[in-house]
């Protein structure tokens, strides 16, 4: 089968109307492309459960608050195009800016809650970007399922918020952080990466997976999470961004571990931003 690139909301509508009419059901991948196994474990987790898969790319201006992020950010169309075609992906949705916000555009989705603190306080504007163009991914294409990584946890937990507000008949689906041998979570952003903070970078997960075992273990949750951001300091990251330990389903800090908890971590080498997060199990869990 021949992947489709499609460039137009009507194009995709009208694809996805003959796949309704035939009883399929649909699954998206939203993607910023520049696709890496993270990307493509969440396109094999939609094959699963889906007859129809839309894969979407969009670099979305919207929900980037630097604008030399956004010019850095890879472009690589080409070979994203070559990674899905051997994964029986039906469509490639990959919209120009106008198509997506066209003249006039005035409307923004704004999630409470999940979407403060973290990655929303140190990236102002950022959740607001991703609320509304998933808003639109998900009406565009009228998907039965939308699968997002766990790499962007407070992403995932803010998706969840807006289908459940807005009543999107979409089920969300989150799938578990991909990582390379060293445990550095995959990024499109880690092409970016200089030899020598390629070599700093598994730092953030190592130190992630260590704090997660000490809480586990009954330790002290401010001294360990001190603990964590000067180890990062220590390992060459140039700002530790946050360290923190939250209620995995309202995001709320925790003071100890308890049910779901999860540690979650952003910080910097030079001009890149690297995020990751990992769960946390209580001792008699
Ligand atoms: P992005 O292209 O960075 O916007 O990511 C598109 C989707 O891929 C989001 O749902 C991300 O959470 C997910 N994703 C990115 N990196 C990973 C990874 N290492 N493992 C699993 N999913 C990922």
């Amino acid at each position: 089968m021949t992947l489709s690139v499609l460039r137009t909301v009507a194009s995709l509508r009208d694809r996805v109307q003959i796949w309704r009419r035939a009883g399929e059901r649909v699954a998206v991948v939203p993607t910023m492309g520049a696709l890496h196994q993270g990307h493509l474990s969440l396109v094999e987790a939609a094959k699963t459960r889906a007859k129809r898969v839309i894969v979407t790319l969009f670099v979305n201006p919207k929900q980037f608050n630097n604008a030399s992020d956004l010019a850095a950010y890879p472009r690589t169309e080409e070979d994203d195009t070559a990674k899905l075609t051997p994964l029986d992906v039906d469509v490639l949705f990959a919209p120009g800016v106008e198509e997506m916000y066209g003249s006039g555009f005035s409307t923004t989705v704004s999630v409470g809650g999940v979407s403060e603190g973290l990655c929303g306080a140190h990236r102002p504007g950022h959740f607001d970007g991703v609320a509304t163009v998933v808003t639109k991914l998900l009406l565009q294409s009228g998907a039965d399922l939308a699968c997002f990584g766990e790499k962007d946890f407070q992403q995932l937990l803010v998706v969840r918020r807006l289908v459940a507000d807005l009543n999107i008949p979409t089920e969300i689906l989150g799938c578990p952080t991909i990582r390379e041998a060293d445990r550095l979570a995959l990024s499109s952003r880690n092409a970016r990466l200089t030899p020598e903070q390629r070599r700093i970078a598994p730092a953030i997960a190592r130190t992630l997976f260590e704090s997660a075992k000490r809480l586990a273990s009954g330790e002290d949750a401010t001294s360990t999470l001190d603990a964590a951001r000067a180890t990062l300091a220590t390992a060459g990251f140039d700002r530790v961004e946050y360290v923190e330990l939250r209620d995995a389903e309202t995001l709320q800090p925790l003071a100890h571990v308890c049910g779901h908890a999860r540690l979650l971590a952003a910080a910097w080498l030079g001009e890149i931003r690297l995020i990751d997060n990992v769960p946390v199990l209580p001792r008699n869990s």
